[in-house]
């Protein structure tokens, strides 16, 4: 060994070396983890994520026609839609009957995110939205109701 060496190691030169490799990578401008969920990452343009069923803005009735399509396309089962025939009021026209949505069941747990019910839909009212939280504790919770369809789930904002 020689005397530059010996004195490297005496003053473990190459112990600092590293650490400052280290903590020059810990300046905030280098940070290159992800820091989800206070900063929510991007998402490609055509991911499919949580389904929503939308309704129109205009008079808060949902879009949904309740004819069963997606139901019927869906290879998981994993839709379930509910209706009844109401009497509805339409040009004028009363006594007319007409199949009306009342529940409507969405298993996110079996669902493949295929797409197939919602290119299925003839009113485009679902569709998988980009939100990709869909963890949930419980089984039940994995099955979304009409009103969580309709509104989504709460999205908690987390600060930096
Ligand atoms: S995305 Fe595919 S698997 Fe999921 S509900 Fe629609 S049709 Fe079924
Ligand atoms: S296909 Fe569309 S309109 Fe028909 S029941 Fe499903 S969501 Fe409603």
């Amino acid at each position: 060994m020689n005397w530059k060496k010996a004195i490297s190691r005496y003053l473990l030169i190459d112990l600092l070396k590293g650490l400052r490799v280290t903590f020059k990578q810990q300046a905030p401008g280098e940070i290159i983890t992800e820091q989800y969920p206070k900063v929510r990452p991007p998402v490609g343009e055509r991911f499919r994520g949580a389904p929503r069923l939308n309704i129109d803005p205009d008079t808060g009735e949902s879009l949904c026609i309740a004819c069963n399509l997606c139901a019927v396309a869906c290879p998981e089962n994993c839709i379930e839609v509910g209706w009844e025939n109401r009497e509805v009021t339409a040009g004028g026209r009363t006594g007319q009957k007409r199949k009306v949505l009342t529940t409507f069941l969405f298993d996110t747990s079996r669902c493949l995110f295929c797409n197939l019910c919602a290119e299925a839909c003839p009113t485009y009212c679902l569709e998988l939205t980009q939100d990709f939280e869909l963890a949930a504790y419980t089984r039940k919770d994995f099955i979304w109701d009409r009103e969580m369809l309709e509104h989504g789930r709460e999205i908690r904002k987390y600060q930096r």
